[in-house]
Formats: structure tokens, C-alpha cells, sequence
């Protein structure tokens, strides 16, 4: 109870009332939160703007008797603003943010997770200012948010057996590459080519993702997190034009 700051990262953002606000903001203290936005959409609105998706930011907030928290000051620590400048740069920003909020259980710090969401925001940003977002970030973001959630991935020997030769297929369920002798009817198949991208994703920093397409290994990393949500990410069903 009573006022506090932190830092965070806005998720999203949906209309309130009149003229107000709710964010849904990953706090590095505190974990995920709803807080109101008092006046966001007036033009006077003295913080409105500064939380909006994707802005990271040190805000003070109310804690009051129900679960809503109550925005008192917002300082702007980096925006992220060039991310909706290119509309594939905002698809992927969007997958971003929807999967952390998906991912995270309320109120629960979560750092590791927070200094992904923030590396996946600034490489984004990066890649815009080199004019090029690669393909494959969306999916090596979901990759590692796997990994950070505790869902492998296993990459380098089967998930069942440990061989480490004849790796033909992906087990879904658990996280990881199979051998053709574990594989079962349900596991998608993943070619050689495949599992080395797969790798790629996994070893190298978001912001030095090479521009490559992600093909087959797309689905697979999809399928995984679907699985681990026990549902779908509705940014992900939105198509690039
Ligand atoms: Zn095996």
C-alpha cells in the first residue's frame, strides 16, 4: 500500500472511462501490473504519451486497497519510439510484449525475463536504424523466451536418449530435438538445416540476428510456445504486408 517507484516496461495499454487509461507495465521490482493512467488521453495529459507500448520508463505509482495501481509521475527512460516507424519492426515489438504478458504470472519479479524483454526492444530498435529487421528475431526471441521460462531448448542431443546423431525431429512438449529412434508420430520433423538455425537463434544476441528466413523452424518454435501458453499469441496470427 501507499506510493512507490519503479522501473518498467509498458506491455499495452487500453482505454479507460473517459479520458483515461490502463497499462499493463512489467515492473523490474515488482512484476507485472495494471495501473491507471488518470487523464492519458487529454492533450494536457502531462505523462500520457510517455506510456505508451514498448516505452521502458521509472514511474511512481499508488497502491490503493484494489488490485489497479494508480500512475502519479512517469519519466521516460527510452521510448522505443523508432520501433512503430516500420510496420514488421511493430509486428515483432507486438509479439514481444504479448508473449511476456502471456508468460508472466502477476506481481512477480522476474529479471531474467525483464533483461530479455528489454534486449528484444533495443536490438529491434537497432535493426530499424540499420534499415533491416531480420526475420528471424521474432522467432529466436521466442526461442530464448522459452529457454528463460524453463522449456529447454535442447539442441544438441536427443531429449529423450541423448544421441546426438540422427536428430530428425522436434518433441514440442519437451522443449527439444529427437532421434529417429525416439521420435514419435506426433513430433514435426526438423531438417539438419533446421536444427543448425535453431542453434544459430539460440547462441547468438538479439542484436546481431543475421537477416535470414526462419522457414520450418517458424512453426516448430510456435508450436512449443502455443503449447507452453496452452493457447495461441493473437500478434502472431497478424500478417506482415
Ligand atoms: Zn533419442
Amino acid at each position: 500500500m501507499g506510493l512507490y517507484r519503479d522501473q518498467g516496461v509498458v506491455l499495452r495499454t487500453m482505454r479507460f472511462g473517459e479520458a483515461d487509461r490502463i497499462i499493463t507495465i512489467f515492473a523490474q521490482d515488482r512484476g507485472k501490473l495494471r495501473a491507471v493512467v488518470k487523464g492519458a488521453r487529454k492533450t494536457k495529459s502531462r505523462f500520457g504519451a510517455r506510456l505508451a507500448p514498448f516505452s521502458c520508463v521509472d514511474v511512481q505509482l499508488y497502491e490503493g486497497r484494489g488490485e489497479l495501481h494508480t500512475v502519479s509521475q512517469a519519466e521516460l527512460i527510452r521510448s522505443h519510439t523508432s520501433i512503430s516507424s516500420i510496420y514488421d519492426a511493430y509486428l515483432c515489438g507486438q509479439v514481444m510484449c504479448e508473449a511476456v504478458d502471456r508468460v508472466l504470472p502477476d506481481q512477480t519479479p522476474n529479471p531474467q525475463l525483464y533483461r530479455l524483454l528489454l534486449a528484444g526492444l533495443c536490438a529491434l530498435e537497432g535493426h530499424v536504424a540499420a534499415g533491416v529487421v531480420p526475420h528471424a528475431l521474432r522467432c529466436a526471441f521466442l526461442l530464448k523466451l522459452l529457454g528463460v521460462s524453463g522449456v529447454g531448448p535442447q539442441l544438441r542431443a536427443c531429449v529423450h536418449c541423448g544421441e546426438t546423431t540422427g536428430l530428425c525431429g522436434f518433441a514440442v512438449f519437451d522443449g527439444g530435438v529427437v532421434c529417429s529412434s525416439c521420435r514419435r508420430a506426433s513430433d514435426p520433423g526438423v531438417s539438419a538445416k533446421g536444427i543448425s538455425l535453431l542453434r544459430m537463434m539460440w547462441q547468438t544476441p538479439l542484436a546481431e540476428m543475421p537477416d535470414v528466413h526462419t522457414g520450418e523452424v517458424d512453426g516448430l518454435v510456435s508450436k512449443a510456445l502455443e503449447y507452453y501458453l496452452d493457447g495461441r499469441l493473437r500478434s502472431l496470427s497478424f500478417r506482415s504486408v
